[in-house]
């Protein structure tokens, strides 16, 4: 069993030892942990500091402070003093030398999750239990992607087996740093914010693990966010597909990359609250209700609209258009075409790498500020409605881009980003509010195994210019 804990569940002295106390019930496991609360933003922020010439040794002290807090809370004596000391040297090169590659900035976020890994496995130790901190620097391999290692699986997998599996067999939990790898040219990297959760899922994979469970500080994946929505209710059980769906368009709880090597090992995931840990949480497996399940939003969206005016004859458009994108490495979530125009969507700061491109042979209009909404569920395959009573209850909104992914189990639309909240807010009125049922529920019609379906990214087969 692989059990990964988020930062807020990291994120005090008495958090942490409620992780323990979870830990120490569950039994022979590998533990992931994340940096504690806040502390990778703290990190960035001390990073920048140094290569600006700012301050940044008040922003090291109160690091060093919060967890010499905690330390003395839970277990006085394991001190995290050298890699403090470490952390300086890195953060005094940065200042010194002015400059901050992406690979420095990587190495010093590192030190987030290496720092609290050594605190909990110092606190089972304390609480009689073996315990060894480790830094998955020794156990997860990416190529030099600083900022998002890609994973290399085949170095990864037998390390982790190697080096998990002897610890394992000398009854040791093994704490392990999240979202730290080691890069091909041996220099610390990380797999991108949020990224421990993806970690936890490397290791299960590479472990066969019977179930990945990421602890965090919601009771499970609910309907929509609760932050946002207070009324939202807890999801008893999702498929892979539409988790990652929910992941991919923005649903915080879950790392969009979580789900992939669960699938290929069929690995079930579930969402649990460390500070409720009697509630049952979401299971996540490969079983899928014909049902609507959540409804999420992605921010910091650009809409690119490409225009040729030789598009009607011009073979090989998509082509060369689609090749832009691939060799600039951007990813593109959502794309509509009319006879002579496409509209795609990427991230807000990657429409300024291919807009020169495209230029040369096409005219090109951007739309920065967008967000994509998600409404996810298997229910929307065998629906016949759900569109038509997501445009009325959005016939306020500006919504364009609507678009049904290939595996329908999604729908997908564009609003300005400072409507997204208050979108969500009305799909959720309209399909999950005064229900506790989900609205296309039939009984008798669950279970529909698509281990392999296709999650995030697609092109859209279904196309609404404007409601
Ligand atoms: P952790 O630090 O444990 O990794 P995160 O902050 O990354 O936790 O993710 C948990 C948060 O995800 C919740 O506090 C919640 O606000 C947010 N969230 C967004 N959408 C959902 C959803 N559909 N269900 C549950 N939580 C969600
Ligand atoms: N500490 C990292 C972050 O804040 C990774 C994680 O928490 O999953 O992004
Ligand atoms: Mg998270």
């Amino acid at each position: 069993m692989i059990l990964k804990f988020g930062g807020t569940s990291m994120g005090n002295a008495q958090s942490i030892s409620q992780v323990a106390d979870i830990v120490e019930n569950v039994g022979p496991c590998v533990v992931v942990v994340s940096a504690t609360s806040g502390t990778t933003d703290q990190l960035i922020k001390l990073a920048k500091t140094a290569y600006e010439g700012g301050d940044w040794e008040s922003i090291f002290e109160e690091l060093v402070d919060k967890h010499e807090k905690i330390v003395e809370e839970l277990c006085s004596g394991a001190h995290g003093a050298q890699q403090f000391d470490n952390l300086k040297k890195v953060v005094q090169g940065i200042s010194m030398i002015m400059e901050l590659s992406d690979s420095a900035l990587d190495r010093v976020l590192t030190f987030g999750e290496r720092i609290s890994s050594t605190i909990l496995a110092a606190l089972l130790r304390k609480r009689g239990l073996k315990s060894e901190a480790i830094d998955a620097y020794n156990l997860v391999f990416t190529d030099n992607n600083f900022g998002e290692g890609n994973v290399d699986f085949d170095k990864t997998d037998s390390a982790v087996v190697d080096k998990l599996g002897a610890l394992l067999g000398d009854g040791i939990i093994p704490i392990v740093t999240g979202f730290v790898a080691q890069a091909e040219n041996g220099h610390y990297i990380t797999l991108g914010r949020g990224g421990s959760d993806y970690t936890g899922a490397i290791l299960a994979s590479a472990l066969n693990a019977k179930e990945l469970q990421i602890w965090t500080d919601v009771d499970g994946i609910y309907n929509a966010d609760p932050r946002l929505v207070p009324d939202a209710h807890v999801l008893p059980q999702l498929s892979f597909q539409e988790a990652g769906e929910l992941a991919y368009f923005g649903a915080k709880v879950l790392h969009p990359k979580t789900i992939k090597p669960a699938i290929e090992k069929n690995i079930p995931v579930r969402i649990l609250n460390t500070f409720n840990p009697e509630a049952t949480g979401t299971l996540i497996t490969n079983e899928e209700e014909n049902s609507l399940k959540s409804a999420t939003y992605r921010k910091g969206i650009s809409i690119i609209n490409v225009c040729s005016a030789g598009m009607l004859e011009a073979r090989g458009f998509l082509a060369k258009l689609f090749e832009v994108f691939a060799r600039n490495e951007i990813a593109v979530d959502v794309v509509s075409t009319s006879e002579v125009s496409v509209s795609l969507t990427v991230d807000n700061g990657s429409a300024a790498k291919v807009v020169p491109e495209l230029e040369k042979f096409a005219s090109v209009e951007v739309q920065t500020g967008m967000a994509i909404v998600c409404l996810v569920g298997g229910g929307i395959r065998s629906s016949t409605d759900v569109l038509g009573r997501l445009f009325s209850s959005l016939a306020d909104h500006n919504v364009s881009m609507v678009s049904q992914g290939a595996s329908k189990r999604n729908i997908t639309f564009l609003v300005e980003e400072n409507q997204a909240q208050d979108v969500v807010k009305k799909v959720f009125d309209t399909f999950f509010r005064d229900q506790n049922e989900s609205p296309i529920d039939k009984p008798g019609d669950a279970s529909i195994n698509r281990p392999h379906g296709q999650t995030g990214r697609r092109i859209a087969n279904s196309l609404t210019p404007k409601l």
